[in-house]
């Protein structure tokens, strides 16, 4: 989406949400380059309407609001804004929409989760891997865990999804 400002095509999505039952999405933008922003609705086609499988075997429509009442739960009462909550979920939805047609297992989107939290809040992705990541055994757990405060989280793993470093911006 190019800046109706400056034209460039650099503009970060600040804030997303569902309007007409998710049929259209309001996206709050920033342009990287001049820094003004601007809001775009973009309509959702029927097609680009994510199926998500469930571990039951289940089928549910995809919804972002999930993606975030799942990473603020992790979250609890730990000191994260909840704009890099928002900017989480969004990097994720805008993930699996690149990546996954018609259906994503659950699954995948817990994955993708559990890793962007690694590079948020490292209390916050031990608790929503511990509910989503499917440990087979506490020794699995421990092990995450531990692997965790040996290796702090780079960027070797998969494709960050969300970077840390990055102060938000309000
Ligand atoms: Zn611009």
């Amino acid at each position: 989406m190019n800046c109706p400002f400056c034209n460039t095509k650099d503009a970060k999505v600040i804030d997303s949400r569902g309007i007409d039952s998710g049929a259209i999405i309001r996206r709050r933008r920033e342009c990287l380059h001049c820094k003004k922003r601007f809001t775009s609705y973009e309509r959702v086609e029927r097609s680009e309407r994510l199926v998500v499988i469930k571990k039951d075997g289940s089928r549910v429509p995809f919804e972002l609001q999930k993606i975030l009442r799942g990473i603020r739960s992790a979250c609890g009462k730990r000191p994260i804004p909840e704009e890099v909550k928002q900017r989480v979920a969004d990097e994720i939805d805008d993930a699996i929409h690149r990546e996954f047609e018609r259906e994503v297992h659950s699954l995948a989107i817990g994955r993708r989760v559990a890793m962007a939290l690694r590079n948020v809040d490292a209390v916050a992705y031990v608790r929503f891997a511990s509910v989503y990541h499917d440990f087979q055994s506490v020794s699995e757990f421990q092990a995450e865990i531990s692997d965790l405060s040996e290796k702090p989280p780079t960027k070797a793993h998969e494709p960050l999804l969300f970077d840390h470093r990055t102060p938000p911006t309000v």
